[in-house]
């Protein structure tokens, strides 16, 4: 090793998304560097992913994707696929220079969810007290646990309210405050931290938090905040959000699947529930009907028996004179 522990340099700067750094070991198809912009799974959060180049002594940069990042006891381990190019895994030898570069993509929308998860948790904390006491963000997922009650009206208030927090663009500052300051600091935290590693996350006037992730500079980049859903969890609740590009993804989905449904109802949007309710009872209808008409059908003067004989049914026999 070059050193005791993997320097985070996302720690220092979360829109890094390029960097170049010295290979430290590889062992069953992980990579250890001396410094790293991925971001490892930690807290609830899945790790980064993106790709590490490495260059061949013809100066050609072979790409070996890194599909998994973990940390523990400071090392961060970097996770290549399956798929990386044996040629390029050789050259990965103590002391090689490589360049790293994270898919910045999925890092800008997981630091979406993650700063509108502060908002949240932020906001109910000040309004109900309850704790955050479980965090889930992966591609498709992003859910909070509180170890308190809430409705539905809670919910959209505290809604509306996180929303406004995004419209005053607030900084969202990271602060590594010294002994002294942290016993004058009133922070949320899921954990026992140790003084030397507390990395404090404050949005003024909504959430001040121990957290190690990226996050984004100032509330408005986090977009429109949509929670999704409520559930009862473990004598508490569960909410689901969506935070920007995925909440634009789901209100394009949404958007789309209504604009089609109306298409084939042959109605307009706001009519769509109605016209559903009629749809569901004259459906309702008919299969009184039908369950009817197969209870008579299957009587002793069955009038399918006499459709057969005659070929007309018991309706074509009512309406003849
Ligand atoms: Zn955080």
């Amino acid at each position: 090793m070059l050193q005791d522990v993997t320097r985070k340099l996302y720690n220092e700067n979360a829109e890094l998304s390029v960097f170049e750094a010295e290979v430290c070991a590889y062992e069953e198809r992980a990579v250890l560097l001396d410094c790293t912009a991925f971001f490892p799974e930690a807290g609830g959060q899945s790790g980064d992913r993106g790709t590490i180049f490495v260059t061949d002594r013809e100066g050609t940069e072979i790409a070996l994707p890194v599909c998994d990042v973990q940390i523990e006891d400071g090392i961060i381990r970097h996770i290549l696929a399956d798929e990386a190019d044996e040629r390029g895994l050789a050259l990965l030898t103590k002391g090689a220079h490589v360049r790293g570069e994270v898919d910045d993509a999925r890092r800008f929308d997981f630091m979406q969810q993650h700063t509108g998860e502060h908002i949240v948790s932020g906001l109910v904390h000040r309004r109900f007290g309850y704790d955050n006491t479980g965090f889930r963000l992966s591609d498709h997922t992003c859910t909070m646990d509180y170890n308190g009650m809430m409705c539905a009206e809670d919910v959209a208030d505290i809604e509306l309210e996180a929303n406004r927090v995004v419209f005053d663009n607030t900084e969202v500052v990271v602060s590594f405050p010294t002994e002294e300051e942290q016993a004058r600091l009133n922070y949320r935290s899921k954990k026992e931290i140790a003084s030397d590693e507390l990395r404090i996350v404050t949005i003024e006037g909504t959430d001040c938090c121990a957290c190690c992730a990226p996050h984004v500079k100032r509330t408005g980049e986090v977009g429109l905040i949509k929670i999704l859903r409520l559930q009862n969890w473990k004598g508490g609740v569960r909410l689901y959000i969506a935070c920007g590009q995925r909440a634009l993804s789901l209100f394009r989905a949404e958007h789309d699947m209504i604009t089609e449904l109306a298409k084939q109802m042959s109605t307009s949007w706001d009519n769509i529930p109605d016209r559903f309710r009629k749809m569901c009872e004259e459906t309702g209808a008919l299969k009184k009907e039908l369950k009817t008409l197969k209870r008579t059908a299957g009587g002793s003067n069955s009038p399918v028996r006499e459709v057969k004989k005659t070929g007309r049914s018991t309706c074509d026999r009512r309406e003849q004179p």
